[in-house]
């Protein structure tokens, strides 16, 4: 029934198009209260049951154990970079394994805060780097699940055995599968990709790990003050939330394969993903790097073999209502970001697409 182009951006990114028509809908009069969500207090009720459905659909989705707090903070991914060694590291000792952009950009924050070591680094590989060099006596060990603009993700979570805490920046894939949080002490991540407007970031903390911030640590960015506030401390980002939480009541009726939520969710990521990297491994024109183990679901960077031929590409992409598949700056090339609201019918645009320009360019 849709008749929008098919959006491959980065984040902010595209969102299920149902979200979008009942937030139109309930723009001017939200459930008969007079009110547009943008103009309610946070305090009120209206609200109020908003929020603590959103929270409790999200706890739900993602089967979050009763002893981690889930923070609906600001700020965004580069936020958070400042406010993990602010909250966690007690001045001391953190880890980071640098896997690409964002892991690297978070070790460069901490350091300010921390002593930092990078465990260790991809440099210009394509593949998770082994041999870690943990240190037991660190505070936590910053991992970034899925590398934004290297493509590179986890496909599971690393199990750290020195007893360690494990934080991860899951930005990009966040509610695009399970979450083993018997591995994990605290995730974050932005909504603009997988949840909802950017404004809003999702702190999941482990209870033991509240209570040990820096003096110097903002009041606002304190987690124990937020989690005892219920994410009230300062006025939230009300708009983003609504949002969100429609976006999570999308995910839960979501169908798939005959199964349903994010299992549903998960299992189209995995399809969505191997239609479209074999369609660029099968060709001659295009190529992705990355290592076939740790090749990301939701972000999938791609180059032309013949760089000349890059911007006829993108207008031929948008002609054909293929949007934003330009690559990061920092990389060049390509890249098809296709998060959960991407339909399969989206990716198979795309692949009939590249088969399609390089049969008249190739
Ligand atoms: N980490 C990851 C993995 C990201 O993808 C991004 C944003 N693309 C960030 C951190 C930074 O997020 P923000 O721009 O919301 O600060």
């Amino acid at each position: 029934t849709s008749h929008r182009p098919f959006n491959f951006a980065p984040g902010p990114a595209t969102l299920p198009e149902p979200v979008l028509r009942q937030v139109a809908a309930e723009m001017l009069d939200w459930q008969g209260s007079g009110m547009s969500v943008m103009e309610m207090s946070h305090r009120g009720k209206e609200f109020i049951s908003i929020y603590e459905r959103a929270e409790a659909d999200l706890r739900e989705l993602l089967a979050v154990p009763a002893n981690f707090r889930i923070l609906f903070m600001q700020g965004g991914g580069l936020g958070e970079n400042a406010f993990l060694p602010l909250n966690l590291s007690r001045g001391g000792k953190v880890d980071v394994v640098v896997t690409g952009s964002w892991s690297r950009k978070s070790a460069a924050e901490a350091r300010r805060y921390a002593d930092v070591q990078v465990a260790a680094d991809i440099g210009s590989g394509h593949s998770i780097p082994g041999d870690w060099a943990l240190r037991g006596d660190a505070a936590y060990v910053h991992v970034c699940t899925n590398e934004t603009i290297d493509g590179i993700e986890f496909h599971e979570l690393p199990r750290l055995t020195h007893g360690v805490p494990l934080v991860i920046d899951c930005s990009s894939h966040l509610l695009s599968r399970p979450i083993d949080w018997s591995l994990v002490g605290l995730a974050f991540g932005g909504a603009q990709k997988n949840i909802g407007p950017a404004g809003l970031t999702m702190v999941f903390v482990r209870d033991d790990l509240l209570g040990h911030a820096l003096d110097i640590c903002p009041s606002a960015f304190n987690y124990e003050t937020v989690a005892a506030a219920q994410s009230m401390f300062n006025t939230p980002p009300t708009f983003a939330i609504y949002v969100a939480g429609l976006v999570f009541q999308w995910v839960k009726g979501f169908e798939y394969g005959g199964r349903q939520g994010l299992a549903a969710i998960e299992q189209r990521n995995i399809d969505k993903a191997a239609l479209l990297y074999a369609a660029l491994d099968a060709s001659g024109l295009y190529e992705n790097r990355v290592d076939a183990s740790c090749r990301s679901r939701m972000n999938v960077p791609f180059f032309l073999r013949d760089e000349k031929l890059n911007d006829a590409f993108l207008a031929a992409a948008k002609a054909a209502g293929l949007l934003q598949l330009k690559g990061h700056k920092s990389v060049g090339g390509m890249r098809a970001s296709i998060y959960n609201a991407m339909p399969l019918e989206g990716v198979q645009a795309l692949v009939d697409f590249l088969k399609d320009f390089e049969a008249r360019h190739g």
